[in-house]
């Protein structure tokens, strides 16, 4: 099938709430192209070089998310250009993209990740890591900051890489439990806590069953990336 009938039928068969990330990584700008003459308009990158060439050459109206390790020393780079940033793993980062998001007046929207891999090659916090961010100072003022240039949107992660289906179903079972929990101590009343970003091409129909709302979908639709190992 082609990327612009992949797109078509994940469109048909997703449900209204979720939202189709593609992820585009390693792609040429004519894969993207296809896609959005299918009517994608949210892609996301994981290098901010990456991401900001194709956000050069390609129509202004798509959104991108990023959805890569970001370090924070590269933080600047990134947010003139993106819309929401799925893995915040620290509440240094965080308070990074707040503060050069204001420089620039805008506001991000970002998930923070939380570790639910039985792998250590995944970043994330625990669920205590995310309380104590959600806890602190930074996070209060930032609430009370009309200005702020971050907004935590929800939460993030990704599931071990494993043909374990019920191992698969825990893991965002136990997401979707912590972004329960989170938002009931910490957002009762901000509505805009309601993102969980969790679902890649191999895993997503079990995620949506546990809540998702951003699945990220990248070889699908755009075929095998060639770095990738099968
Ligand atoms: C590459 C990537 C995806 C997409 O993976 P596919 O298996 O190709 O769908 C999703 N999320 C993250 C964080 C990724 O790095």
């Amino acid at each position: 099938m082609s990327i612009a009938e992949n797109i078509l039928e994940f469109k048909g068969k997703l449900p209204q709430n979720v939202l189709l990330v593609a992820v585009s990584k390693t792609k040429p700008n004519e894969d993207l192209l296809e896609a959005y003459r299918a009517g994608q308009r949210v892609f996301g990158e994981n290098k901010i070089q990456e991401l900001i060439k194709k956000y050069d050459e390609l129509p202004k109206d798509i959104s991108w998310h990023f959805i890569g390790h970001l370090q924070t020393n590269k933080v600047k780079y990134l947010v003139p250009f993106v819309d929401l940033i799925h893995a915040v793993d620290s509440l240094k980062l965080l308070e990074t993209i707040n503060k050069e998001a204001k420089k620039i007046n805008r506001k991000i929207s970002c998930l923070l990740q939380l570790y639910i891999a039985d792998e250590d090659t995944k970043f994330g916090l625990d669920f205590e890591e995310l309380r104590t961010i959600l806890s602190s100072e930074f996070y209060k003022e930032l609430q009370t900051d009309q200005n702020a240039g971050v907004q935590i949107a929800g939460l993030m992660g990704m599931a071990t890489y494993t043909y374990d289906n019920e191992q698969i179903n825990s893991e965002f079972a136990y997401l979707k439990n912590c972004f329960d929990k989170l938002k009931s101590e910490f957002f009762n009343d901000d509505d805009n806590f309601k993102e969980l970003s969790m679902g890649m091409s191999g895993d997503y129909e079990i995620a949506i069953n546990q809540g998702s709302t951003m699945v990220r979908i990248g070889s699908t639709i755009f075929g095998e990336r060639n770095y990738k190992k099968i």
